[in-house]
């Protein structure tokens, strides 16, 4: 059985406008695999597409060995999959911990919930110091860290995360994406969308370069990263 995630010949549209033109790619179970692109070229689509957010125009998505294409988002996420949108979408008025609590209000196993509580606790002390804070009043890299705790409250197993650093400071976003390679170093699977490459690179096994909805180059993060193409590209033409 390939555990994790499957795309093939994904295609999405918006009304008449098709955005992404039949991409294909994997993510396998405890990988950290990047999918790296400018501005508009899809990223974001692809997440929305694959946790049942927008409809797909024709493709197919499994998770697990399980066919989660067009399932609704619900579905979706009780099979193991959460989603971390840009912008973080978390509810400013409830404060951290009840953040995080809305992420487990579906499950039902009570010891193994308040273990993930202590796990993100650990993974961001932080949150733990603010845990009666309300979100709104949180700094940015703080809203980020709550965000990708609440997915981890979900039970998931696959971390949808786009665009984790837009907005945060070099060190923060060091230090976020340090906790990442903890999150994958403890068996979860993590697919991360990101504008910075260099970054993104720097802790992913594998990655999808992704040009105006087609994926024009994938490879391990290595051979990316030393890739003139992306070099010139995405990374400063270093
Ligand atoms: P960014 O890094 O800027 O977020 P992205 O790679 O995530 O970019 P998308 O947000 O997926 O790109 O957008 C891909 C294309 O789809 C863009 O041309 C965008 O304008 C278009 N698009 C996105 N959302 C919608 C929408 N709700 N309706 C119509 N077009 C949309």
């Amino acid at each position: 059985m390939v555990k994790g995630l499957v795309v093939k010949n994904l295609t999405v549209a918006y009304g008449n406008i098709e955005v992404v033109h039949g991409v294909s790619f994997e993510v396998h179970e405890g990988e950290i695999v990047t999918l790296i692109g400018a501005n508009g070229a899809g990223k974001s689509t692809i997440l929305r597409a694959i946790s049942g957010m927008i409809p797909v125009k024709s493709g197919t998505i499994t998770f697990n060995e399980q066919e989660i294409t067009s399932l609704r988002s619900h579905k979706i996420t009780e099979l193991g999959l959460a989603h971390v949108p840009e912008g973080r979408g978390i509810f400013t008025r409830l404060t951290v911990l009840e953040n995080l609590m809305v992420g487990a209000y579906r499950r039902n196993d009570k010891a193994e919930v308040n273990n993930d509580l202590e796990r993100v606790f650990t993974l961001f002390p932080r949150l733990y110091e603010r845990k009666k804070q309300l979100a709104g009043t949180l700094s940015g890299g703080e809203q980020q860290m709550l965000a990708v705790g609440r997915a981890l409250m979900t039970g998931a197993s696959l971390l949808l995360l786009d665009e984790p650093s837009m907005g945060l400071a070099p060190v923060l976003v060091e230090s976020i994406f340090e906790v990442f390679v903890e999150i994958a170093e403890a068996g979860k699977t993590i697919l991360l969308v990101e504008q910075n490459a260099a970054m993104a690179l720097s802790i992913a096994d594998r990655g999808y370069v992704l040009e105006t909805g087609n994926i024009t180059l994938s490879g391990t993060a290595d051979y990316l990263a030393n890739h003139p193409g992306v070099a010139e590209a995405y990374l400063g033409g270093k």
